[in-house]
């Protein structure tokens, strides 16, 4: 065998090679596909993903460990102009996760949407970060037009970006060369997970918020803002999620004609609970949760 007694890798002379880990911070309008994209590289359904904007309410982290690295993904709400108590929680939440300060060596990563154009709310959203020091990713580039992603490229270079990443969650494409240059960025750090943690959301919250996305996908448009889930009994396998609705009329929309609506998200959320988890579903009025910042600190 030849070897060659040059090489001086810290292995070869005994040290071994620095563990290195950070944070980071994914921040955008909503539906720019923040979640989508922590579970795309953290490779397990996290967060709740849907169609409709804001239905991220909580800090939420994803965490890759690969030999010798670990990167701690913040999936935060999409900031928002607030309108109601929880929309000024949710946006009180998003700007929280966000270390901003000179020494911080966590990344931020502004999201953008290639679909769309470059617009004021992602101007808005830019002016909450240190720019210079922080990425851009141009998100869902599967449907956008290359002339489409040349554009947000051309447009969202005048921030000002350390560097530029088009991506698709969907397909994974752009992913791996985001992954390489976050993990080249990571100071030394320790291992804030075990190796087989991918997210500090507690299962009772991870249910309910399970519960409420799959009710998002069956119901009609105008409830979401108005749905909060909450665990009410775990005696396992046993789990009881209770579903707050601001309004009696609302309560219909849910159950559905013979409890068909109620029905269906029930079966949608069994399938991706483990086998044999007995999951009772019931639907609460609390006038206009929404709106009292008391019952907004309880069911957020
Ligand atoms: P968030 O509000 O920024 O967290 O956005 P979500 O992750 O909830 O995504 C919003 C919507 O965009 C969902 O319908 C996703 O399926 C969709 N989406 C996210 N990423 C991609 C992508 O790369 N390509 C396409 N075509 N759709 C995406």
């Amino acid at each position: 065998m030849v070897t060659d007694e040059t090489d001086d890798t810290p292995d070869r002379c005994g040290a071994a090679p620095a563990f290195r880990s950070g944070f980071v911070t994914f921040v955008g309008r909503p539906n720019v596909g923040k979640s989508s994209l922590v579970n795309a590289i953290c490779g397990r359904k996290i967060s709740i993903v849907s169609d409709k904007p804001q239905t991220t309410r909580h800090r939420i982290m994803g965490v890759l460990t690969r030999p010798g690295s670990q990167l701690v993904f913040v999936d935060t709400p999409g900031l928002h102009k607030p309108v109601t108590a929880l929309g000024e929680r949710v946006n009180a939440t998003a700007l929280d996760s966000l270390d901003t300060s000179p020494d911080s060596v966590d990344v931020t990563a502004l999201v953008l949407d290639a679909t769309k154009p470059f617009g004021k709310g992602d101007r808005w959203v830019a002016s909450k970060l240190d720019v210079p020091r922080s990425i851009v990713v141009v998100n869902k580039v599967d449907r956008a037009s290359r002339q489409q992603v040349l554009d947000m490229l051309a447009a969202s270079s005048e921030l000002g970006a350390a560097e530029y990443f088009p991506v698709s969650a969907r397909t994974g494409e752009g992913l791996p060369a985001l992954v390489e240059h976050l993990t080249e960025r990571l100071p030394e750090g320790p291992e804030y997970f075990p190796d087989d943690e991918v997210s500090d959301l507690p299962e009772e919250r991870w249910v309910a918020e399970l519960v409420r996305e799959q009710l998002l996908a069956v119901t009609r448009d105008e409830l979401p803002y108005s749905i909060a889930t909450e665990v009410t009994e775990w005696e396992w396998p046993r789990i009881r999620v209770d579903i707050v609705v601001e309004r009696e009329s609302q309560k219909g929309m849910i159950i559905g004609k013979g409890g068909s609506v109620l029905k269906q998200a029930g079966q949608r959320a069994r399938a991706q609970l483990p086998d044999g988890v007995y999951l009772e579903l019931r639907v609460k009025v609390d006038k206009n949760w929404q709106h009292r910042p008391d019952r907004v600190e309880r069911l957020y």
